[in-house]
């Protein structure tokens, strides 16, 4: 019907009528082909602006600040010891044979791979995955939102004022230092928000910055294809790649969810005024965030992975307005090529199929409604309620007597303590909430 002479060749189709054709496994094509078609439809003409590639000033500061990450990974503490030479390490301290092996002495890994085999004996990623990030959260890692003092152990109250770093900390890579009073034994206490996954064994604590780090170490020391995952928003996670679902798969460590990547964008309805003594089952509806940009970075990759992360694709499109598309597209491209070149050839070839396999999942939103999931409408858990709600992260609370999917909240200490959530929700959880990195 539609004359197809090659395979594969991508058919791009709206209501029956034939926008556009990619013949072979060209994954650039079908890129190009999808965010054309995306850009004419429901952009504006002016930014739609083809063949012209040259980053603007402000764009190619955009695009550094992007790759941060990953130069913030490859390069931080290796800097201070390799100096300039530490360029061609990347994402090295996922792959460092030490740390690997001191996350292999804490993690219960033969118990882990011996519940994960498939029939055939074959250890399943996906449920490696599952059963670590049950580890990690549930008896690993701890979340921070202010820190014990080190001298009484109380906790101390924020907000906590940016301190200088000393050369132990740096040692370890902490980036930045938040400093507190003890109110209790007037001492100062410190947080350090280490960088390096290998200490971060040590402190077993932190914000999303330091839960995905330590859990993507985790994961590549359990042998999992794994990348590094950031919503230019605030916050971060992994994606690790399951050999039998031929795809990547989502995993919050923060939160302990696998395979739900549409919760951060979704919402529900307004629910009003919640307040409760006794009982804590609400439903929770997703962080109701707005993505833009969620860039994922690989040892070998790094790629443009919004379109797992929201249903609206047209709606995240038009908030796309720091970098023209087919500039990020094509500095996106250049990366990827200059990392690609480095590798065997056979590793090329998985890559770019695998590429194409991504494209083709990005084309349906609704690919990413997983059957059978029971997390879709999963409010934000770490972190005690009223950071959360300053996040505007609850997600939308609905009693439990109207019949909505989700998971129930679990109230922190302090909140069963009081036995009460009685804050007002916003109206409408729809601000870009502009907190700093977490
Ligand atoms: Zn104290």
């Amino acid at each position: 019907m539609y004359q197809v002479s090659a395979m594969p060749t991508f058919l791009v189709l709206l209501n029956g009528q034939e926008l556009g054709r990619i013949r072979g496994a060209d994954a650039n094509g079908l890129e190009n082909l999808i965010q054309q078609h995306l850009i004419q439809q429901h952009l504006p003409a002016a930014q739609a602006v083809k063949g012209e590639l040259a980053a603007t000033t402000e764009e190619r500061t955009w695009l550094s600040r992007l790759v941060e990450d990953r130069k913030r990974v490859c390069t931080y503490t290796i800097s201070i010891q390799l100096g300039p030479k530490c360029e061609l390490i990347k994402m090295e301290w996922y792959e460092d044979e030490i740390s690997q092996t001191l996350a292999l002495s804490l993690i219960p890994s033969e118990e882990i791979n011996a519940k994960s085999k498939l029939a055939s004996g074959a250890v399943d990623e996906f449920a490696v995955a599952k059963r670590l990030l049950e580890w990690f959260h549930d008896s690993f890692f701890k979340w921070v939102n202010t820190p014990e003092c080190g001298t009484c152990g109380k906790k101390c109250e924020g907000p906590g004022r940016g301190g200088t770093c000393t050369s132990a900390e740096v040692a370890d890579a902490a980036s930045r230092v938040e400093v507190y009073d003890c109110k209790n034994c007037n001492k100062e206490a410190r947080f350090p928000r280490y960088n390096n996954p290998a200490k971060l064994l040590e402190t077993r604590q932190g914000r999303c910055g330091e839960w995905a780090n330590c859990f993507a170490l985790c994961c590549r020391s359990m042998g999992l294809e794994t990348r590094w995952v950031n919503d230019s928003l605030d916050h971060v996670w992994v994606e690790i790649y399951s050999t039998r679902l031929g795809r990547w798969v989502h995993c919050d460590p923060c939160e302990n969810v696998i395979d739900t990547p549409l919760m951060y964008s979704k919402v529900g309805a307004w629910a009003g005024v919640v307040s409760c003594a006794d009982d804590f089952n609400f439903h929770l509806q997703g962080w109701g965030k707005k993505h833009a940009y969620v860039l994922a970075v690989a040892i070998d990759h790094v790629r443009d992975v919004t379109w797992r992360y929201t249903l609206n694709h047209r709606a995240a499109l038009s908030r796309r307005t720091a970098c023209r598309e087919p500039v990020l597209r094509n500095f996106l491209n250049k990366l990827n090529k200059r990392l690609a070149d480095a590798l065997p050839p056979e590793r090329q070839q998985n890559l770019k199929l695998s590429y194409m396999r991504e494209l083709v999942e990005f084309l349906s939103p609704k690919c990413q409604l997983r059957d059978g999931s029971q997390a879709q409408g999963h409010g934000r858990e770490s972190g005690d309620a009223e950071w959360r709600l300053g996040r505007g992260e609850l997600g939308i609370v609905k009693p439990t007597s109207d019949k909505v999917e989700g998971q129930p909240i679990r109230p922190t200490e302090g909140e069963k303590k009081a036995k009460c959530l009685t804050y007002v929700l916003p109206p409408y959880i729809s601000a870009l909430h502009e907190c700093p990195l977490l």
